[in-house]
């Protein structure tokens, strides 16, 4: 009789998710690799989507697209729900019907969403950035209020429109600032009659004593000077208290604004309660040394999903580097069992550097061994982030792109999908009526 090969379900085809995958590829075990969406996602490079530099498909790509050549892997398009440890199966909706999945092994990687820390009522007038659908709606209402603003007829109003906060003050709220200023500064500039997009406000709201608390602090004081060059407004020990359809409340005074963004937590995928074992506050699995479950040295959670102090007592942080290296650790732990070898050592992060960008001409970098900041920092980041993406065709649009807007200003993405409800202006509303006549 033919012994059946090991069964290995990996949900969620992200960073951590993907490298476990093609981790195994000459493993003798069938591989099942389940995702919500039909694409994986380079998330570094939302935000230029939401700020209409690049469109979706520049940053993402199709999942059986990545992994059509891996024998061994077989590709579901399903929404995962809950799993059985006892039972080892996984169940879900669309092609993951309940009970129907069964494992000998499981890689949860998930990853997380954005969190509103119990003020998730503040999600529908600030918007956070994690999937295309969220950054194709920040770029529609960022487009929107200029438009609107075009129309507008109370000067108030005009300038709440053109007001833009984002909260949040690490990477993505400083990405997302400089790119939004260089936005209304340079691409927009010219092309409105009655408003001068320029004297759009950009505030950045951050509740530490600093923007980019990971980076070291010169690197910190660079990131803000830059934002500050842009026209960027940043207030620091700030505390946004109240949101809603108008503004924010930033302490105890009230920002009018057109558009509001959220930058300022995340919160893990609901994992932990799928599996019904300890989690961290922000719902991240508490894993253990190799990434497996307590109780279940099956089942391994990574990526941004899990919360693990490393071997040398690092904590793991949620990022992509930090993913992949985990979802590879999953599937060599695994492989030693199935051989019978020793487990591998311990994981370490391999921590290779932080980078931001601020805008298109500066950045900051910190390789641990050497800080830069400016524009040879943005070249560097502009180099890394276009090696990272997944396929050719991803680095080939974006390098385009890119080239194409550092000669321009232009910004080839600045399409409004979706409805587009305006206030009609007073005049127009005149020239309609006498029309009816
Ligand atoms: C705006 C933004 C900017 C970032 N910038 C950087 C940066 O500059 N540098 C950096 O290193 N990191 C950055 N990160 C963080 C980095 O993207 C994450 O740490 C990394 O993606 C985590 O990888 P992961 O595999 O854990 O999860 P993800 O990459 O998020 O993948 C999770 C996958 O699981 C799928 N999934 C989720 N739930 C289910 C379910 N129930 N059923 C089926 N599938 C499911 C999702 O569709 C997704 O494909 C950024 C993140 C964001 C949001």
């Amino acid at each position: 009789m033919v012994q059946a090969r090991p069964r290995v379900i990996i949900i969620g085809a992200g960073f951590g998710g993907l490298s476990a995958a093609k981790a195994l590829a000459d493993a003798a075990v069938d591989i099942t690799l389940i995702d919500q969406r039909n694409h994986h996602l380079f998330q570094p490079l939302l935000y230029q989507v939401a700020t209409a530099s690049l469109s979706p498909a520049d940053i993402a790509a199709p999942i059986r697209s990545v992994v059509w050549d891996q024998k061994n892997l077989t590709v579901v398009l399903g929404k995962v729900s809950g799993v059985d440890t006892e039972a080892k199966t996984v169940s879900g909706d669309n092609g993951v019907r309940s009970g129907a999945l069964p494992y000998d092994y499981l890689i949860i990687a998930t990853g997380a969403r954005h969190a509103y820390f119990g003020n998730d009522h503040w999600e529908t007038f600030a918007p956070g950035l994690k999937t295309i659908e969220d950054a194709t709606a920040i770029r529609h209402r960022l487009l929107m209020a200029f438009e609107q603003a075009e129309m507008a007829i109370d000067a108030a109003e005009t300038e709440r429109l053109l007001s833009i906060v984002i909260i949040g003050g690490g990477p993505t709220g400083v990405e997302l600032a400089g790119s939004i200023a260089e936005l209304a500064r340079a691409a927009l500039a010219r092309d409105f009659r009655r408003i001068d997009p320029r004297k759009a406000k950009v505030i950045l709201v951050e509740a530490g004593a600093r923007l980019l608390a990971t980076f070291p602090e010169d690197l910190s004081a660079a990131a803000l000077k830059s934002l500050q060059r842009l026209g960027v407004e940043v207030r620091l020990n700030a505390r946004v208290s109240d949101c809603n359809a108008q503004g924010v409340k930033i302490g105890d005074d009230f920002v009018g604004a057109g558009t509001i963004l959220w930058a300022a937590g995340v919160q893990a995928s609901p994992a932990a309660s799928w599996l019904k074992v300890e989690a961290d506050r922000a719902g991240r699995v508490k894993v253990a040394a190799d990434y497996s479950i307590p109780g279940h040295p099956d089942v391994f959670v990574v990526g941004d999903t899990a919360a693990l102090t490393d071997a040398r007592g690092v904590v793991v942080p949620g990022v992509g580097p930090a993913a992949k290296q985990a979802g590879k650790y999953a599937a060599r732990v695994i492989m030693a069992r199935l051989h019978g070898e020793v487990a591998p050592a311990a994981f370490v992060y391999r921590n290779y550097g932080n980078l931001a960008t601020i805008g298109r001409r500066a950045a900051v970098v910190d390789f641990n061994w050497i800080k830069l900041r400016g524009p040879l920092a943005w070249w560097l980041w502009g180099g890394a982030h276009i090696f990272f993406l997944i396929d050719f065709r991803n680095r080939v649009a974006v390098a385009i792109n890119w080239l194409w807007s550092f000669l321009t200003y232009k910004r080839g993405a600045r399409l409004i999908t979706g409805p587009t409800i305006t206030q009609p202006r007073e005049a127009d509303t005149e020239r309609k009526g006498m029309s009816q006549e």
